[in-house]
């Protein structure tokens, strides 16, 4: 029960007696409330929320149709476990994500819970489909914390730290980042190593891959390299899933970030903003794949909840009313626009990326691309906390700073967390 006197401190030192310490917090702030792209701590300080719940709030804190959505299902009823007593709202969200995900094929959904979730049963659905063991992943990727999940997380510490062994049969390739060094070639040729050294091409069941790397630093995956590594995966019957979790709805411009593909993945992955603030996710893709499991061989308790389900709807239509697709892609060029000014008068970020409003900046120490700022990065996003700008780091060398911003913040709010931002590396000079 919080108490009125409770400052962020007090609670912040419950919360280290009382919680694990391996469940990690960016910033040591409690809050009390939440409204679009702003948040009020529980010492009624105000924030702009550049974050958005780790790209959760698309559509922003408590949009008033989605907690209606909510309370309207709440009042109706709250659990049956699809599996038991079907409801309509699972089957309306299907038909609806159906019918946005890209590629001229019949289309199947299935809900769960949580991102990693979604990715095990993308991993489960494509076994199942080509009867193979074998999933190639890719360095820097993020793909969640479970034992499958973490076993295709392209990254160490400290996501894997001390929790192996995970699951066999999963590899590596080189993610294409030309900023460091690796080309489209040397990215293809990684794959082909792979077949050399570790499990022939038709042993692999599939290649999953996010079209921006999140956790990874918002580096873009070019089209061209899911063109040729599209065209390697049909000479061997090899699968493409597109892990949607942070790219999807809506955050990159188009509703799926793989709608800008030149090809279209077999299965899709999707959580996070999806049900604006309310868990749940899915996997999407080619009805042939999705019914390769028997009956019963998918599912979960709360799997597809009627609460995330009718989230889910309302966030769809909010993403209609409010032309949030159109949004995504001004809100990125403004971000774009505001970051590289910035860039100008701070040398040491050298790099502003993403695609549609899924913006980040990359720090160097000294502008050396050989020296990520790591330090300097912490320090920024602590130091535009104080200022009341919450952000996150991302990136393998914790040097990136990323912008998750609810696209239904206002330009003006976005003005201000952009100056925010400008100051902060201003105070650190
Ligand atoms: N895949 C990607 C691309 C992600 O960004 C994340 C979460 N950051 C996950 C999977 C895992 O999602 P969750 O935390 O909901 O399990």
């Amino acid at each position: 029960m919080q108490r009125e006197h409770d400052t962020n401190a007090v609670l912040m030192a419950r919360r280290h007696a009382a919680v694990a310490r391996g469940v990690g917090q960016a910033h040591p702030i409690f809050v009390a409330r939440g409204a679009n792209a702003e948040v009020w701590d529980v010492e009624g300080r105000r924030y702009i929320d550049f974050a958005g719940g780790i790209a959760v709030l698309n559509t922003g804190h408590c949009h008033p149709e989605v907690i209606a959505a909510v309370r309207a299902q709440l009042d109706a009823y709250t659990h049956t476990c699809f599996q038991v007593l079907a409801y309509e709202p699972y089957v309306e969200l299907a038909e609806r994500l159906n019918a946005l995900a890209p590629g001229a094929f019949a289309k199947k959904s299935l809900f769960l819970s949580t991102g990693a979730e979604a990715v095990e049963n993308a991993v489960k659905i494509a076994r199942a489909f080509t009867r193979r063991p074998g999933v190639i992943a890719f360095t820097g990727g993020y793909h969640g914390r479970t034992m499958m999940t973490l076993g295709l997380t392209g990254k160490v510490a400290p996501y894997k730290t001390g929790f192996g062994p995970f699951p066999g049969e999963t590899f590596h390739a080189l993610f294409p980042n030309a900023l460091h060094g690796v080309s489209i070639d040397d990215a293809l040729h990684s794959v082909e190593t792979i077949f050399k050294n570790d499990i022939e091409p038709e042993r692999v069941a599939a290649f999953i891959i996010e079209p921006v790397q999140g956790e990874g630093g918002f580096h873009v995956a070019p089209n061209e390299f899911i063109a040729r590594l599209k065209t390697l995966a049909e000479r061997y019957g090899i699968l493409l899933i597109a892990d949607e979790v942070q790219t999807g709805a809506g955050r990159t411009g188009t509703w799926f970030a793989s709608e800008q593909w030149p090809v279209a993945p077999d299965l899709i992955t999707t959580a996070k903003s999806m049900a604006g603030g309310f868990p749940i996710s899915g996997v999407v893709g080619r009805a042939d794949v999705m019914d390769a499991p028997g009956p019963g061989g998918l599912g979960g308790t709360y799997a597809g909840s009627p609460i995330g389900c009718a989230a889910a709807l309302a966030v769809l239509k909010v993403f209609d009313d409010e032309q949030l697709l159109q949004r995504s892609r001004a809100l990125g060029e403004r971000l774009a626009a505001g970051l590289r000014r910035i860039a100008t008068r701070v040398p040491e970020v050298r790099d502003v990326r993403g695609l549609g409003a899924m913006v980040a900046i990359e720090l160097f120490e000294g502008g050396d691309l050989s020296k990520p700022a790591a330090e300097l990065t912490r320090n920024v996003v602590a130091e535009a906390a104080r200022r009341g700008l919450i952000l996150l780091s991302c990136g393998t060398h914790g040097n990136v700073i990323r912008v998750l911003v609810p696209l239904t913040a206002e330009d003006a709010l976005v003005d201000e967390g952009l100056q925010v931002l400008a100051d902060s590396f201003a105070a650190l000079r």
